[in-house]
């Protein structure tokens, strides 16, 4: 006889963890099903930090719901007693009308967050790590910095356990059902069922969720960590995360937080993978020049050579919003997915949205905008 539980949470990786966590602190009887353990490195959650931000330049319509992401990760530090945001600040440099510097000055314009102009004759003081080109505007965002992506990742797993939630990991799952009314859950090991079904696959959900005929891209996505030659990168000098939208792409990164490398990685591009538990992990040789190239010309005391690398994946919605909504055929199945490499700072607060979503078909949280029904996630039937 299948195990019954009153919500299922299909993969506890970024968004999984925040949804189990809501849930299980709701006082319901929730399973979370993961074919890997919380925090592991072979998915989107992983590579020790994830940029945080506000003024958010993708579109407007993210910064109430960041504003609440922001409470509830202070929540959940204060609740596990350890750091998980760090406000070291955000410099967003590119073209006045680019996308990133003009996009944050709407977001600061409509939602009055921080955003503080920074005059070039004051860059090289401000920011000596940095070559900013004197066509470039410089903005600097104080509440931006970074979140411990695995270690976000456990807390909310751990604080959901506590509260009743059961994990059980290396159990992949087969396949689902629901009738509407409850879900069948069946993985190579046993079956389960349950009211409510939350769909939270990361770069897999294109196959869990074949049925909605979403056009969902994962990519592979090299990171690098490069040795630092000036103490100027380090985060207790005051050196910011950093983004910078560039005519040939878009490089952001980290401080260094170990004084002797620093993060930094390409957000735009990416190869396509096809079966993400099989893609490349080492590091190929179109990998790096590109991000070598950025810091050449734009931190100059940075070691174009990277001492250590890692793989991540992007799961790329056709206009790079998500797609979190309730399944359009299964009132009891709420779906995240499609983060498109920006997702990681919302996983406490969509985490919340997909808990209401799965236990009453509907939430309070300003979702509307990334429905499962928006023309964009259906390009063939516009
Ligand atoms: C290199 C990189 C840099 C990024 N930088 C940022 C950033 O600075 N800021 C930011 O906000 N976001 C960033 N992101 C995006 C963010 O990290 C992702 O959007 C987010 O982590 C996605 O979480 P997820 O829950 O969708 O996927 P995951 O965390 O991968 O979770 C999916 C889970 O589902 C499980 N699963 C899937 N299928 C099955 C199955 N059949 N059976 C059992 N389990 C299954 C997987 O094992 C996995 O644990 C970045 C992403 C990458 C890759």
């Amino acid at each position: 006889m299948a195990h019954t539980f009153d919500v299922i949470v299909l993969g506890v990786g970024g968004f999984g963890s925040g949804a189990f966590d809501h849930l299980a602190r709701r006082g319901l009887k929730v399973l979370g099903l993961d074919r890997f353990p919380p925090g592991h490195d072979r998915g989107s959650s992983h590579g020790e930090t994830r940029i945080i931000r506000k003024a958010y330049f993708e579109h407007p319509d993210y910064v109430p719901l960041l504003l609440r992401a922001y409470d509830l990760w202070h929540e959940l530090e204060r609740d596990i007693g350890q750091t998980l945001f760090h406000r070291a600040g955000l410099l967003i440099s590119g073209p006045p009308h680019g996308e990133a510097v003009a996009g944050a000055r709407l977001a600061r314009d409509r939602y009055n967050v921080p955003l503080e102009e920074i005059p070039r004759a004051d860059l090289p003081a401000r920011f000596p790590g940095f070559r900013i080109p004197d066509e470039f505007d410089a903005v600097f965002e104080p509440d931006g910095g970074y979140l411990e992506v695995e270690n976000c990742v456990l807390a909310h797993a751990r604080r959901g356990e506590r509260a009743g939630g059961v994990i059980r990991s290396n159990e992949t799952v087969r396949a689902w059902s629901s009738n509407g009314r409850t879900v069948t859950v069946t993985t190579e090991r046993d079956t389960y069922s349950a009211a409510s079904l939350v769909i939270t696959a990361g770069a897999w959900a294109g196959t869990l969720l074949a049925d909605l005929r979403i056009p969902l891209q994962v990519v592979r996505k090299p990171l690098f960590w490069c040795p630092v030659r000036s103490g100027d990168y380090a985060v207790q000098s005051g050196c910011p995360t950093f983004y910078f939208d560039l005519p040939r792409g878009s490089f952001y990164g980290f401080p260094s937080i170990d004084g002797s490398t620093l993060k930094v990685a390409e957000h735009s591009g990416g190869a396509p993978v096809d079966d993400p538990l099989l893609v490349n992990r080492e590091i190929q040789p179109d990998d790096f020049p590109r991000v070598g190239e950025f810091l050449r010309e734009h931190m100059p005391q940075i070691d174009p050579q990277p001492a250590r690398h890692s793989v991540c994946l992007y799961t790329v919605t056709p206009d790079h919003h998500f797609a979190v909504d309730v399944h359009p055929q299964y009132r009891n199945v709420a779906v995240g997915a499609g983060f498109s490499g920006h997702g990681f700072k919302f996983t406490s607060v969509l985490g919340e949205a997909l808990a209401d979503l799965a236990t009453t078909g509907r939430s309070d949280l300003p979702i509307e905008f990334l429905s499962l029904d928006r023309k964009a996630l259906h390009p063939t039937t516009m």
